[in-house]
């Protein structure tokens, strides 16, 4: 068919052709593309804003196969958020990277970028070419860095000494739906974290560290396991719950005696017979508990069940196992305790026994200890508190491995940012074009974040928020906050609030990038069926 075209211009007078069939799709260019982005974009910050800081709300996801999440995780929430807008999947990728590379601050750098957002949509209006926008937000975002770097302090911690190190962990957990129990998880945190950190390398491999859960139990009763857990129990509930210096033999064979083939004929016509071959049965399997027994062996551990008749015997027999243990924790389990899999009965020997310390039952998981890996095991009510859980300590560990590779931090509660935007503002006069709007702005947008934590705390948030900037300059004291605990103090060193420098800058970098992209994307086409 014939293609109809068209010339037209666009708000910067440059000339584009408009094809008949691109009119089928629906089409934003320029001014108009860059503010439906911005306004995407300033949605998504909008649901997180609430749940930043210490009195930040929790949300609740309901996934479509009607599972509920509720968590005060940022990159959670926007991952459980289904969105099918370009722009919001871009703030999703943010606080996911966010994630990946800190794993704290989530939440904040989303609001961050939003508040960013808010503000190039004014400069916008006001006229200033988008590519601007970017380029003074550069600027400012490296003054920001910088000025981080200049306020912030050495965090010292020794071996000796983890008490600050707990400090900061508690932190973190303070904001989170198990801030409950944060000394106990802040303490087990750094447990963890130092038994796998490398202090001379300042090297952490959180990898090392496996967090556990369990429906049913207090979160009062997690603990660190140094080694590994099988989430089993014994066999026979009288079996011992505590064996030291085990000699573990690990089965994929079958563990009872052979089931009578149906190819063979068996006549079983009398009762003698009967018994005769349940005897014979009897003494098959009690052969098979004599060679454990013989190779040494104090703790079975069956791939495969069986029946109660055999169980029954191994507890008379004294011989305790394990039945039922999946392949893969069979796998961990040989090579935590130098075991070899024995996969034909007859091959069981001395030399393929695994041999862990000491090994114990507790709350229906099995431990061996120590070993490479660690285990912090906890239970709680309900499923949905589980990941929860997982996601704080997440946090939580994270934290503590960020200090460990790089000590230095900044306080929080919203001071570095006042501080930070009060240099950008000042650093603003000194540059003669129009990139010192951006960098006001930008100054701006740093004082949204102190703005959501007054606000979630119930404070109104632009008088504290001017009270607390002017007390900053008079006081020229970068560490007064937001006091969202009501504390009676807003000197966020007394109170002991405070986040990483990486993690903070880390924000602050990220933030600036995505919203840079963001306006840099000056035409959007969407297939109209869309
Ligand atoms: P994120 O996912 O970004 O870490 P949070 O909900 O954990 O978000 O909130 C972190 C923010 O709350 C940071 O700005 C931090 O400094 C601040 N904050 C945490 N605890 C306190 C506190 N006790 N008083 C004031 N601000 C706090």
């Amino acid at each position: 068919g014939r293609k109809r075209m068209a010339l037209a211009f666009d708000e910067y007078g440059r000339p584009f052709i408009i094809i008949k069939e691109q009119e089928q799709k629906s089409r934003l260019r320029g001014l108009e593309a860059q503010k439906a982005n911005i306004s995407a974009g300033k949605a998504v910050a909008r649901i997180l804003r609430t749940s930043l800081g210490p009195k930040g709300m929790d949300k609740m996801l309901q996934n479509p196969d009607g599972d509920v999440t509720i968590t005060n995780d940022g990159a959670t929430i926007l991952e459980q958020m289904d969105v099918d807008n370009q722009i919001a999947k871009l703030m999703v990728e943010l606080s996911r990277s966010q994630d990946y590379e800190i794993g704290d601050g989530t939440t904040g750098v989303v609001v961050m970028a939003g508040a960013l957002l808010e503000q190039a949509e004014k400069l916008l209006e006001r006229g200033i070419h988008p590519i601007r926008i970017a380029e003074g937000y550069e600027m400012a975002s490296r003054i920001a860095v910088e000025h981080l770097e200049h306020i912030s302090h050495k965090f010292e911690f020794s071996v000796g000494n983890l008490e600050p190190l707990v400090q900061t962990c508690m932190t973190t957990l303070s904001s989170k739906i198990v801030h409950r129990c944060k000394r106990m998880l802040a303490e087990i945190a750094v447990k963890a974290v130092l038994a796998v950190a490398d202090l001379e390398r300042k090297d952490v491999n959180l990898d090392l560290i496996k967090v556990e859960g369990k429906v049913g139990g207090k979160l009062e009763d997690t603990e660190l396991v140094y080694g590994i857990t099988v989430d089993k129990d014994m066999s026979h509930p009288q079996m011992p719950k505590r064996i030291e210096d085990a000699k573990i033999a690990i089965l994929t064979c079958p563990f009872e005696p052979p089931k009578p083939k149906t190819k063979h004929k068996v006549d079983i016509d009398t009762v003698e017979k009967f018994q005769t071959l349940r005897e014979q049965e009897r003494k098959y399997f009690d052969d098979m508990v004599q060679k454990c027994k013989d190779v040494g062996a104090t703790l079975v551990i069956c791939q495969w069940g069986f029946d109660d008749e055999a169980n029954h015997l191994l507890m008379h027999r004294n011989l305790p196992a394990v039945r039922w243990v999946g392949g893969v924790e069979l796998e961990l389990i040989a090579i935590a305790t130098g075991a070899r899999i024995v996969p034909r009965f007859q091959e069981l020997t001395p030399d393929k026994l695994g041999r862990p310390k000491l090994t114990f039952f507790k709350s229906s998981c099995l431990v061996y200890v120590p070993l490479m890996n660690e285990v912090i095991w906890f239970s709680i009510g309900n499923k949905m508190m589980i990941e929860e859980t997982k996601r704080s300590l997440h946090d939580a560990l994270c934290v503590a491995r960020n200090l460990i590779r790089n000590n230095s931090i900044v306080y929080g509660g919203g001071s570095a940012e006042i501080s930070c935007s009060i240099a950008a503002e000042a650093a603003a006069d000194k540059y003669p074009g129009v990139e010192q709007y951006a960098i006001r702005s930008f100054a701006e947008a740093l004082d949204s974040i102190p703005m959501a934590l007054a606000e979630n705390s119930g404070l109104q948030p632009i008088n504290t928020l001017t009270a607390v900037k002017s007390q900053q300059i008079k006081e020229n004291n970068p560490y007064c906050g937001i006091d969202c605990n009501d504390v009676g103090t807003n000197n966020m060193q007394q109170q002991n609030v405070f986040e990483t420098l990486i993690g903070k800058q880390q924000q602050i970098l990220l933030a600036t990038q995505v919203v840079k992209m963001i306006l840099k994307i000056d035409d959007v086409i969407t297939p109209s069926d869309y």
